[in-house]
């Protein structure tokens, strides 16, 4: 018996349990794990402390769950089906048994490097096969890691391994992303100047970058292969961890402020991970699955590696990027690996769109059953060019809505079970309780109201701390509503109970005292034939209270004035006069962070014209298009 749940009818039953016996209903869904040992209590919990421990008194190892366990059965099953940068090189697939291996012997040449339980390990790999062969080994031996975003700079990584005090780092040479080469080593090394704590760096070869080598720190991944290949027994047994052992750190992607290390631990995040993958995209033993995310963000973590692999599912990752050779990419490697689900993001859909729809033609998606988007509010445009042109008008498309102190999806449909609308998140998972809070706070029972998004009871995988300041996950998380987990994100309920994430609740403007949502005017923006993309934030307005800021990227033709006044008429038409942005600015690009997230803290500074210190900008993939912008903003004053 699975614990799948394939009607709406079973939906409703089993949320109506998490919600009336939490306990009796995560206990049954755990008994489809493999425990060494099972628990005594479900769940202890807090949320002042906070302090939150799901099944106490377990004993397991994630990685029997994510291989071992699908061995008998399933050894011959694809469990990664890796797709390189470049079309031309050949792909390579790693069956359950292969992948095994593969992390067996790489948790000895952890613990011939002298990893042990608990020690923190930085990862910092590009999309290849071997950066979760290195995931899953720390797992196996009871590492915590910490994977870092293959993009990052070197100040970004130092200030990770910093927080983190890791004892060893794992890179390569260099990785491919479209027609660059990211010389991970050189910037590994330059990182390190600043870190006291790394002992040891193992260096996988991929781009054949000239590096250095230092000496009594750096070894080859390859040659610590070779050494483990001649001591014989290859088997690695899985260290016996408790439920609540950190499994890894993972910082948030900052586009709010500083970010944050974020702690999931063992048990309760692969009973979530799991679960929830199995139930949000219907996976079918038959199926293949592709998550576009890079494996350095939550999405990767739990929807690429942990719960596909707990689920034996097969899953297709990809190192390279959505345009590369060109804009067609995506599609040439679902019609290649015959994809069934593919789960991406706003960010990708809405530059692939404008790219137009000859990148499109002859290409094969009738393997398509399934779609997801993740990351981001999705603008009605984009979902409905997703559904019909990547889903052939009847894949379901589940818009799953959640955050890295989530550890898995919160509030998203069941793809072809729930009903959908377009830039909605519909319904919580069973277990999950949403509610929605007044600037009082009080909580809105109501429906057809906004708030501020709040979680009342804990879930399996939500953040148990932040790494080695339990204060700041009290402060960001626990205090801004007495015993409730708060989002940070606004929310707006409708009539029929259906939940839409309205952004960031900074994002939540205040004209004449409407309350408007940014991703509602931008919605509308770019509902605009011109335009591709768009960003709006409030300033300060003497009358209006705040007025409305519209940075947005458009094919003008020159005719500036035409196309904003023909904005203007759209926001007009679609939402009202009220939601008309007071400066239209037209920009070549947005701030975006690494993961394909506008900081809008960026923005509001520059509306506001505060332009003196726009705080960390470290995870920005393009810094230099801020100021760009800020020219741009002198023109409008
Ligand atoms: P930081 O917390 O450091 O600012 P971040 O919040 O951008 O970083 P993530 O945890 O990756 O880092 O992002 C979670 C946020 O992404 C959510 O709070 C929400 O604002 C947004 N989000 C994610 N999925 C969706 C979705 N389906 N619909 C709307 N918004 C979404
Ligand atoms: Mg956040």
């Amino acid at each position: 018996m699975s614990f799948q749940i394939n009607t709406f009818e079973a939906y409703q039953a089993a949320y109506d349990k998490s919600v009336s016996d939490p306990e009796a209903f995560w206990g049954e869904i755990a008994e489809h794990f493999f425990w060494k040992r099972k628990w005594t209590n479900v769940l202890n919990w807090n949320f002042k402390e906070p302090d939150i421990r799901w099944f106490d008194g377990a004993k397991l190892n994630i990685t029997e769950n994510c291989l071992d366990r699908h061995i008998y059965s399933n050894g011959d099953k694809p469990a990664i089906i890796w797709e390189p940068n470049d079309p031309q090189e050949a792909h390579r697939v790693l069956t359950y048994k292969q992948l095994l291996a593969k992390v067996e012997q790489f948790a000895h040449v952890l613990k011939n490097n002298n990893v042990k339980k608990g020690d923190r390990v930085c990862i910092y790999l590009p999309m290849v096969p071997e950066l979760a062969i290195a995931t899953l080994a720390c797992a196996r031996i009871g590492a915590i890691h910490s994977v870092v975003f293959g993009g990052f700079s070197a100040r970004s990584i130092a200030d990770r391994i910093n927080d983190a005090q890791c004892k060893l780092v794992i890179t390569s040479d260099g990785g491919f992303r479209g027609n660059k080469v990211l010389e991970l080593k050189n910037i590994v090394d330059d990182a390190l100047v600043q870190c006291q704590s790394v002992e040891r760096v193992i260096v996988l070869t991929r781009s054949r970058t000239p590096v250095s080598m230092i000496k009594g720190r750096d070894v080859w991944w390859e040659d610590e292969i070779s050494k483990v290949e001649t001591q014989g027994n290859l088997a690695f047994p899985a260290e016996e961890m408790d439920s609540e052992d950190p499994l890894f750190i993972l910082y948030t992607s900052g586009s709010t402020g500083t970010p944050k290390g974020v702690v999931h631990s063992t048990a309760g995040y692969m009973v979530y991970t799991g679960y929830t993958f199995s139930n949000v995209f219907q996976y079918q033993p038959d199926e293949i699955y592709f998550c576009t995310a890079d494996i350095g963000w939550i999405t990767g973590h739990s929807y690429i590696v942990y719960g596909p692999l707990s689920q034996g599912a097969t899953s297709v990752m990809f190192e390279g990027i959505p345009t590369f050779p060109d804009a067609g990419r995506f599609w040439d490697i679902v019609a290649k690996h015959k994809v069934n689900i593919l789960y991406t993001a706003p960010t990708a859909i809405r530059s692939l769109m404008a790219f137009g729809d000859e990148y499109l033609e002859n290409k094969d998606l009738s393997s398509i059953r399934k779609l997801g988007s993740v990351g981001e509010p999705i603008n009605e445009e984009a979902w409905n060019w997703f559904s019909e042109k990547i889903g052939g008008g009847n894949a379901p498309i589940t818009d799953t809505w959640w955050q890295t102190e989530n550890g898995g999806i919160l509030i998203a449909p069941l793809a072809g079970v729930s009903p959908t609308i377009p830039g909605y998140a519909m319904l919580p998972l069973p277990g999950v309780q949403p509610c929605l809070m007044d600037e009082n706070g009080k909580e809105i029972v109501e429906n057809d109201v906004t708030g501020n998004l709040c979680i009342k009871f804990p879930w399996p995988g939500m953040l148990r701390t932040t790494w080695g300041d339990h204060e700041r996950c009290q402060k960001t998380y626990f205090s801004t509503y007495e015993d409730m987990y708060f989002t940070g994100d606004g929310c707006y309920r409708n009539k029929d109970g259906y939940y839409r994430i309205t952004g960031r609740v900074d994002d939540v403007l205040n004209v004449s005292g409407h309350r408007i949502g940014t991703a509602e005017v931008e919605n509308a923006i770019n509902m605009h034939s011109d335009v591709v993309e768009s960003a709006i934030v409030g300033y300060p307005h003497s009358v209006k209270g705040q007025g409305i800021y519209a940075y947005v990227i458009a094919n003008h033709h020159g005719k500036e004035e035409d196309t904003k006044q023909n904005i203007l008429q759209t926001v007009t038409r679609l939402i009202g006069a009220i939601a008309k942005p007071d400066v239209i600015q037209f920009v070549e690009d947005l701030p975006k962070t690494r993961s394909g997230k506008i900081m809008r803290r960026i923005l509001r500074k520059i509306a506001e014209g505060d332009t003196d210190n726009f705080g960390d900008t470290s995870t920005l993939l393009d810094p230099s298009i801020v100021d760009k912008i800020l020219e741009g903003a002198q023109a409008h004053k």
